[in-house]
């Protein structure tokens, strides 16, 4: 405990509970013998930490649980100082009857990226175009050592959103449009829970996480209903029951699978055609919750409640917890509303509209991740690790996920990458921005523009890489004499509530970037990048760009984008989500019928220099290894002649008759199934005549 902690005299010593050495069911079964219903609902509440004050409600109202969310007030700055809160508020907690730890929550959604100068990851959308499980664990793992360094246990990350209409502002959050490719990333739960399947959490460099928003969050439908308006961020997702368990419930059965220990309700409604329900509030299907993630997927965690989002349940207090936990919601994150929740609850549960059973498996639910996690032997910060923290080795980790994301969309006569000895133009509103490159999620809850945390530009990493290198923001300083021009544009950092009509994000450049491209590409070769959280409109302005780039979101480490520009690393990324060419294509999604994007799922070119020789008879043979990895059950190798069949068909020209067969591969290997992957590649290598 910290120095200052003054002693406090307990009785809850010598209890069974208390004793580690015992299994956590039975723990559980005696804490939960002896709780009040008052220290249950309280145990049942996750409260702001701003809301609590010097933290005394945590004791007063025996709160289960406080977080720092987007809508928080700011949270601390240093390791030192989220540590010291964080103590401060548990040491509240030891003063109760039974020094029942909270559990404190945070969105470390890309790195701990709520603390300056902590190692920020790309965003999912960057991580879903690298195709590598094995990456995307190791920035789990990267995340949770610095989160836990802070005295942090719980990450409300990741998110499985299957992005189906990139107008919505959290596409970014997605690993992309295909359910086999979030699947397939879900290794982040490893990295962050560690190796124990979420059995044991205890590690100092692991954390708790958190699968959201069950379920459809990412397939919200744009403009406004006939039964009201909505928005498309935290709308309706109008479904089949079909489409609803293949692409939006399948990556939770991976994540149960994986151990998850949280899994939090979507405030977007679901609608499940002829299910006779209409559209309804995630946070109110007990269907869903009690029905398909505790029954049929048997998840054995506890669910968490979005913020504020049982609110969103039409009817008063009263109903809104009494329709969400009768739904299985386990814990409600009523940031100010807590008091008011636990006198609520309690009534309820007196005048049995919430069962006693229900309640007692809810808080069961809570107690056995917090024996998991090791608190009640350690409720207190270990900061052992907190050197780790934006370490070289952490930011190596972010720089390789920045460079394997990297989507290379375009490369006439092989403009990238640069030599290095070429005087480059760099210009346009992302360049040298640091809070743009990180996207929201960045320090504060939407991100902003500018210098707001430790970290590396795109500019300022090819500086590293050019001698001579003149930068021109808005593209004004004269344009003669430069070999090549590399203009980076996209959007400007947003977390939530973006995607409708009229409220100041679309897919459009800005004029100002549109402005940029066409100066730049008109007076010499140009590269543009795209830093964006999701696909930007070029339309005909593709004609115009020599080289074009899908950047993504990179985060801290614009180095690793210099590595792939100056040929250092290979182009790899494939795109997670369909490029459109217009507004009017969207949604657009790989499988549907009339399909003619501007680039397809799975599209991107690589600058490897040993790209593989060979047409049809190269793929045959690569067929029959792939059958043999297959049946041997080789991953590795089965993804490596995969990969191999997708390079020679990419050097034809895809068109879109084999867009289609080229992203049918890219699932199939996703799926396990190599043979059937390398067969539809080399349809769609024949497909290009
Ligand atoms: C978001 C969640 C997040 C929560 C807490 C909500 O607005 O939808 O993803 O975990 O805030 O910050």
């Amino acid at each position: 405990p910290p120095a200052e902690t003054p002693q406090i005299v307990v009785d809850a010593h010598g209890l069974p509970y208390l004793d580690a050495e015992l299994p956590v069911k039975r723990r559980v079964a005696d804490l939960l013998s002896r709780m009040s219903l008052a220290e249950k609902a309280g145990q049942m509440a996750q409260a702001e930490r701003g809301a609590v004050g010097t933290g005394a409600d945590v004791a007063t109202y025996d709160l289960g649980s406080l977080l720092s969310g987007g809508g928080s007030t700011p949270t601390p700055n240093t390791p030192e100082a989220w540590a010291k809160m964080i103590d401060g508020f548990q040491l509240r907690a030891q003063a109760t009857r039974f020094q029942i730890p909270l559990v404190y929550g945070v969105d470390a959604v890309h790195g701990h990226n709520n603390l300056v100068g902590a190692t920020v990851m790309p965003h999912n959308i960057g991580l879903g175009a690298s195709r590598n499980p094995q990456l995307a664990q190791r920035t789990g793992a990267v995340t949770a050592a610095e989160v836990r360094a802070t005295g942090v246990p719980w990450d409300f990350a990741p998110c499985l959103c299957v992005t189906r209409d990139e107008r919505w502002g959290r596409s970014y959050e997605s690993f992309g449009e295909d359910p086999a490719l979030v699947d397939s990333l879900e290794t982040v739960i490893q990295g962050l829970q560690g190796a124990r399947n979420g059995k044991d959490l205890k590690d100092n460099d692991k954390v708790l996480a958190t699968a959201k928003h069950f379920v459809g969050d990412g397939g919200t439908a744009y403009g406004s209903s006939t039964t009201g308006t909505y928005t498309i961020d935290q709308g309706v997702t109008k479904v089949t029951r079909q489409q609803l368990e293949a692409v939006h419930l399948a990556p939770y059965e991976t994540a149960v699978d994986r151990g998850v220990g949280t899994v939090m309700p979507s405030y977007s409604s679901l609608d499940v055609l002829g299910d006779g329900q209409g559209p309804v509030k995630m946070h109110a299907r007990a269907d869903m919750i009690n029905g398909v993630l505790k029954g049929r997927m048997d998840f054995d965690g506890f669910v968490i409640s979005d913020w504020d989002g049982i609110d969103q349940i039409p009817g008063d207090r009263a109903s809104d917890v009494r329709t969400s936990v009768n739904a299985g919601v386990d814990m409600v994150m009523v940031p100010y509303a807590f008091r008011e929740f636990r006198t609520t609850l309690m009534e309820e549960a007196r005048a049995g509209r919430v069962s006693g059973q229900r309640i007692d498996d809810a808080v069961s639910r809570i107690l056995t991740q917090k024996f998991r996690l090791g608190l009640f032997e350690k409720p207190y910060a270990d900061t052992s690790g907190a050197s780790k923290i934006g370490s070289a080795e952490h930011r190596a980790v972010a720089r390789r996920a920045a460079a394997e994301s990297q989507v290379l969309l375009k490369n006439a006569d092989g403009v990238l990458p640069l030599k290095g000895s070429e005087k480059v133009y760099v210009a346009g509103s992302n360049a040298d921005d640091i809070g743009n490159q990180s996207g929201g999620w960045t320090v504060t809850w939407q991100g902003a523009s500018g210098d707001i945390t430790p970290g590396t530009t795109i500019l300022e990493a090819m500086r590293k890489n050019s001698a001579r290198l003149t930068y021109s923001k808005d593209a004004s300083a004269p344009t003669t004499g430069h070999d090549i021009g590399v203009v980076v544009v996209g959007e400007t950092p947003y977390a939530e509530g973006v995607g409708d009509v009229g409220n100041g994000h679309d897919l459009e450049l800005s004029p100002a970037d549109r402005a940029a491209v066409d100066k730049v590409c008109a007076a010499m070769k140009c590269a543009v990048l795209i830093v964006s959280g999701r696909p930007q409109l070029i339309g005909d302005r593709l004609g115009e760009i020599d080289a074009l780039v899908a950047s993504w979101l990179p985060g801290t480490e614009g180095d690793g984008v210099a590595d792939v520009i100056y040929g250092k690393r290979a182009f790899t990324g494939q795109l997670p989500v369909t490029w459109p060419k217009s507004q009017e294509q969207l949604p657009i999604n790989v499988g549907d019928t009339a399909y003619d994007p501007q680039f397809p799922y799975g599209w991107g070119l690589t600058t490897l220099t040993k790209v593989p020789e060979g047409g049809a008879t190269t793929l045959k043979a690569l067929g029959v290894a792939a059958a043999v990895a297959e049946k041997a059950g080789s991953e590795e190798t089965g993804r490596a002649i995969v990969t191999k069949a997708r390079l020679i068909v990419q050097q034809r020209k895809i068109t879109a008759a084999s867009a289609k067969p080229f992203a049918e591969a890219d699932h199939l290997l996703l799926t396990g199934r190599y043979a059937a992957a390398v067969a539809q590649l080399t349809q769609a290598y024949r497909a290009t005549g």
